[in-house]
This record gives structure tokens, sequence and C-alpha cells, in this order.
């Protein structure tokens, strides 16, 4: 499909591909929205990208959907360079990567030692468990809604 992908690549269309792979763990995001591509290289044609939490079995997940996305799209020649360093961080959260994370119920990471409830806004939330469903994501309840509610780890 793609006859001049050669030394060149139409990085705006992978581009466009990748901004539309949702996060397999939190599908309300997308893997650009995670801040995981670190970029797009010519020679030879690859995506960098960088795993999120080490060792999180979505890490194996996003690959295969990059893929899987690449393929379709006709990038078949395009392949997948991991990139390490510098470690990716939930700071690489796009600004709508985090609204979007809070829209689906989940308060996004941040320093702060409290998290305001996603679901009615309150302050007055809790820590309920280091682990929620993923290692990624900590569990919390609010003590205004009373509502249990994820909190995206800090990392
Ligand atoms: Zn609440």
């Amino acid at each position: 499909m793609n006859a001049v992908l050669e030394r060149t690549i139409d990085e705006a269309a992978v581009m466009a591909v990748l901004e539309r792979i949702p996060d397999p763990e939190i599908p309300a995001l997308t893997i650009t929205d995670l801040g995981i591509v670190r970029g797009i290289v010519s020679d030879p044609p690859r995506v960098r990208i960088s795993p999120t939490y080490t060792g999180c079995p979505a890490t194996v997940a996003i690959e295969v959907a990059i893929r899987e996305a690449l393929d379709r799209a006709g990038f078949e020649d395009v392949h997948i360079e991991r990139v390490l360093f510098p470690p990716w961080t939930t700071d690489w959260i796009t600004p709508r990567g985090r609204e979007r994370l809070h829209a689906y119920g989940i308060a996004p990471p941040s320093p702060s030692a409290t998290a305001g409830c996603p679901l009615c806004g309150s302050p007055d939330t809790i820590e309920v468990s280091r682990f929620g469903a993923t290692p990624c994501k900590a569990q919390w309840r609010c003590n205004a809604c009373l509502e249990p509610f994820e909190r995206f780890k800090c990392h």
C-alpha cells in the first residue's frame, strides 16, 4: 500500500493511526493521551514507544494493539521500538488524557496525597487500597457520595 515507504515515512498518517488506538486497560484513553508515543523515525521506519508501568501486562497488549493497527493501515514495514529511558511517568499523560480519565471516573494522577472524587468532586476521599483492579491504579472511596473510585497512581 505504501510504495513510497523507502526512506521516508508519512509521520502524520502514522500518528493518525496511533491517535485512534485505545489503551487496553482504560479504553477511554488513547495511547497518545497516555503520552507513551515518543516519536516516529524514518530510517528504518519505526514508532518509538515507552512502556508505562514496568511489568504492567498492558504493555504487551499495547504493543499488540499498535502492531495490528499499523498493519491494518498498511504500515506493515513500520516497526515498534521500545524506549526505556527516560522512563515514562504519569506526567506525560496529556491534558486531554487527564480530562478523559476524570470523565471516565478515574482520578488522574497527581503528586498530591489527596484525590478529588471524580463522581461528585468532593475532596473528602480516602485511599482504601494501594491496589485497584490493576497494579496501575489504587482503590479510593469518597466520603461524601460514598462511591468507590480508582485513582491512577503517580509514577
Ligand atoms: Zn464523591
